[in-house]
């Protein structure tokens, strides 16, 4: 499986590329956005790791042309440390999963297999939750009949929702579950999320309990 990875800083990109090599992938990688967003527009990725500070053309930019243009492989960004409003702006446009600088290469390549697991959905089976059904093996929603796709993170957020049928969830508890940490960046990521997936599912599926967290509907 093919693998891009985005990366300017030669020692960083290389010791991804050694990572994801030992980890059985085939590894392209590129130190420029405009690059970038050629091969990934023009190739078949199974997945790509995109740095957002990139010469010529930024990363963020790289992932919204991505998106605008129908290229659907996950994404996970690279995000300089701490900066929340990095992730929230990644996610909105369209990362499937982040990872902050420095982060631990085991865990990277674990969160990567994920993404492309979960992409290429192997086990197809539905969890209905009131009006809502998660499509396992799509990685998809059907809302009264309309299908519509989700990114794995999007996903893996409805998945924690259902599993707990009229009861609320806190953002922090999602975000541990979703990123193995509860910061505060990363529960205004688990906000951007929902706004995005309350755009994709129409209003009254994902429910705010003030204090409490998120739930389904499940009237
Ligand atoms: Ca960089």
């Amino acid at each position: 499986m093919r693998v891009l990875v985005v990366e300017d800083d030669p020692d960083v990109g290389e010791d991804l590329s050694r990572a994801l090599v030992d980890a059985g992938y085939v590894v392209e990688l590129v130190d420029a956005g405009d690059e970038a967003w050629f091969r990934g527009d023009t190739e078949d990725y199974a997945a790509a790791i995109l740095d957002l500070g990139l010469p010529r053309l930024d990363g963020l930019s790289v992932l919204r042309r991505w998106r605008e243009s129908g290229r659907r492989f996950p994404v996970l960004i690279l995000t300089a440390r701490g900066d929340w409003t990095e992730k929230v702006e990644g996610i909105d446009a369209g990362a499937d999963d982040y990872m902050a600088k420095p982060f631990a290469m085991g865990e990277l390549v674990a969160r990567l297999r994920g993404l492309i697991r979960r992409a290429g959905g192997h086990l197809s089976s539905a969890i209905n939750v009131g009006r809502l059904s998660l499509d396992t093996g799509r990685v998809a929603a059907v809302v009264e009949g309309r299908t519509v796709r989700l990114s794995p993170l999007e996903y893996r957020f409805l998945e924690i929702l259902s599993h707990r049928p009229g009861q609320p969830v806190a953002a922090h508890e999602i975000a541990e579950h979703i990123y193995g940490t509860a910061e505060a960046g990363d529960t205004n990521a688990i906000e951007a999320l929902v706004t995005r997936l309350r755009r994709k599912l129409g209003a009254g599926i994902i429910e705010t309990r003030r204090g409490l967290g998120y739930m389904l509907a499940d009237d």
